[in-house]
């Protein structure tokens, strides 16, 4: 993947090396963030026991210091999430609508979102209620280490699935899927989390097509790589049949893989239609 050319996010938030106070009990806010968190490795009980309630705000224990990996992984979400600004940007306005760029917040062990405070344990995780992207570095290592998904454009895959669930939120698609969620029964609640997460996949291979047309930056391995990521993710690889398929969230590896391609492929929306079709 070649970003060199490209231009950096002023988008980003850097609360590195802030630390939570007191941890309080476990609120609302912290179900919603469950209920939206990527976990790309936890299960949602995970999740949940990963996450404390509302506390005070975090403190800044003097300036971060930064190691030259993880400034590289610095540089490069920051490049992804200006390329995901200029896509969706194109996109909405294509539409008449304007695309309203989300933040994103980069920390280290705990942070504080407007879905209550997660920790890296969480993954990355988009918060719907303050529209921002919250991601700790660190998650690249276990994805690289834990979830043999190595290389620079499996990392830019996990920003552009973040931003997919912004879209899926300034359209009106996360809202109207947590209202059918919180009616049905639990495995159909699962079953349109597994539609939304989908979606996120597909709209993430809508940013690589886009991303790639305007200015081609990707090179040979790079589409394996985001291809490799899904896969590594994919709930069915996760659990290693241990859990049913009813209590999915994510979809299966190929699942994943089928809807990154869909939309890196056609780089379109119409693609990304993961609610309005029966098989996935
Ligand atoms: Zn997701």
């Amino acid at each position: 993947m070649r970003l060199d050319d490209r231009r950096e996010s002023s988008n980003v938030e850097d609360r590195r090396g802030m630390r939570m106070g007191r941890a309080g009990g476990i609120g609302l806010g912290t179900i919603v963030l469950a209920l939206v968190a990527v976990y790309f490795g936890a299960d949602p009980s995970q999740v949940l026991q990963g996450l404390q309630g509302e506390g005070p705000a975090e403190q800044q224990q003097g300036p971060y210091q930064e190691g030259t990996h993880e400034a590289q992984a610095r540089v490069l979400v920051s490049k992804v999430l200006a390329d995901t600004e200029d896509t969706w940007g194109a996109i909405f306005a294509s539409s008449g609508r304007t695309y309203e760029q989300p933040k994103l917040v980069l920390f280290t062990d705990a942070v504080q979102s407007a879905c209550g405070s997660a920790t890296t344990a969480s993954g990355p995780f988009y918060c719907p209620s303050d529209h921002k992207v919250y991601i700790d570095l660190s998650f690249y290592d276990e994805l690289q280490q834990r979830f043999g998904a190595p290389g620079d454009f499996a990392q830019a895959y996990v920003v552009a699935h973040e931003v997919g669930h912004h879209v899926q939120t300034l359209l009106g698609i996360s809202e109207r899927n947590m209202a059918a969620r919180q009616q049905g029964s639990a495995a159909e609640a699962n079953a349109l989390s597994v539609r939304q997460e989908l979606q996120a996949d597909c709209f993430a291979g809508i940013w690589a097509h886009s991303a790639n047309q305007s200015r081609p930056f990707l090179e040979a391995g790079d589409i394996e790589e985001g291809l490799n990521a899904a896969s590594a993710i994919g709930d069915d690889r996760l659990t290693q049949g241990r859990v049913s398929p009813e209590s999915f969230t994510h979809g299966t590896s190929a699942q994943r893989v089928r809807w990154f391609k869909r939309g890196l492929d056609s780089g379109s929306l119409d693609q990304c239609d993961t609610f309005g079709t029966r098989d996935l």
